[in-house]
C-alpha cells in the first residue's frame, strides 16, 4: 500500500504513521526527518534546508523532491510506504504522481487527518521524543508509564525540536494553509481523499485509519 498522512503540523501524523507501519508492515518515510538527518551530517542541503526550517518555512521543492526520489529507490519499500510531511505543496504533489507512474505505481490513499488551528500550538509545544528510538512523546496527552523512562527503550534521553516554540508554529501553520491545503481538492478530485477526525484520542484516531485501510484491501 501506497499512503500519504496528510495534516498540519502537529496533526498526528508521525504517531498514527508509527503505529501503523507496524502493524501493516508499511514503511514511515519523513521528510521532517529526512531533512533534519541531512542537517545532523553537516552537508550543504542541511545547511540550506536548516535556515529555512527554523523560520517556519517550507525547504524547497527541488530539494525535498530530491531526497524523496533517492529514498523511494530503495529495496525495503517493496510492501509499501507511508509519507509522512510529503508532499507540502501541489509541485510536489505533482512530482510524486510523476515518479510513481513511471515505475507504474499510483498512491492507495491520502489519509487527511483533520485539526482544527486551535489545538495545533499546545500539541506541538508540548511534544518531545525519545533521543535514542524517536517515540514520540506529549507533556500533557502522551506521557511515558514512568516517567522520564521511554517506554519502548528504556533511554531516559529525550529531545526537543528547535522549531517547536510558538513563533514558528504560527509561521507553520501559515506555509500549511498557503501551500499544503491546495492539495486536499487536488487528491478529492483523484478520489482517493479520505478524511478522518485528528481531534480525539490517539487510539481513536488510529482506528479511524485501520477502518479506511481494511476498506481499501
Ligand atoms: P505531526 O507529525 O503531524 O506533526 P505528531 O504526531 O508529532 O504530529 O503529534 C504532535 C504531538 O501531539 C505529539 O507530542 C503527540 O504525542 C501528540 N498527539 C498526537 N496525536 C494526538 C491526539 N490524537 N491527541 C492528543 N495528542 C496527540
Ligand atoms: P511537522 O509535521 O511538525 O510540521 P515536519 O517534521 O514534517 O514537522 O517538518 C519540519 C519542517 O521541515 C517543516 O516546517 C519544513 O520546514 C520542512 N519540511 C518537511 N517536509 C517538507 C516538505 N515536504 N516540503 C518542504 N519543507 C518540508
Ligand atoms: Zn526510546
Amino acid at each position: 500500500m501506497k499512503l500519504i498522512f496528510l495534516g498540519p503540523p502537529g496533526a498526528g501524523k508521525g504517531t498514527q504513521a508509527k503505529r501503523i507501519e507496524q502493524v501493516h508492515n508499511l514503511v514511515q518515510l519523513s521528510t521532517g526527518d529526512m531533512l533534519r538527518a541531512a542537517i545532523a551530517s553537516g552537508s550543504e542541503v542541511g545547511k540550506q534546508a536548516k535556515k529555512v526550517m527554523d523560520g517556519g518555512n517550507l525547504v524547497s521543492d527541488e530539494i525535498v523532491v530530491g531526497i524523496v526520489s533517492e529514498r523511494l529507490k530503495d529495496k525495503d519499500l517493496a510492501n509499501g510506504f507511508i509519507l509522512d510531511g510529503f508532499p507540502r505543496t501541489v509541485g510536489q504533489a505533482k512530482a510524486l504522481d510523476k515518479i510513481l507512474a513511471d515505475s507504474g505505481d499510483a498512491l492507495d490513499a491520502v489519509i487527511q487527518i483533520n485539526v482544527d488551528d486551535e489545538f495545533l500550538v499546545e500539541r506541538i509545544t508540548g511534544r518531545y521524543t525519545c533521543a535514542n528510538c524517536g517515540k514520540g512523546y506529549h507533556d500533557t496527552f502522551e506521557r511515558p508509564k514512568e516517567e522520564g523512562v521511554c517506554d519502548r527503550c528504556g533511554s531516559t534521553a529525550f529531545t526537543r525540536r528547535a522549531d517547536d516554540n510558538p513563533e514558528t508554529v504560527r509561521e507553520r501553520l501559515n506555509a500549511y494553509h498557503a501551500e499544503t491545503a491546495p492539495l486536499l481538492p487536488y487528491y478529492a478530485e483523484k478520489g482517493i481523499l479520505k478524511t478522518i477526525d485528528g481531534m480525539v484520542e490517539i487510539e481513536q484516531v488510529t482506528g479511524q485509519i485501520d477502518e479506511v485501510l481494511n476498506g481499501i484491501k
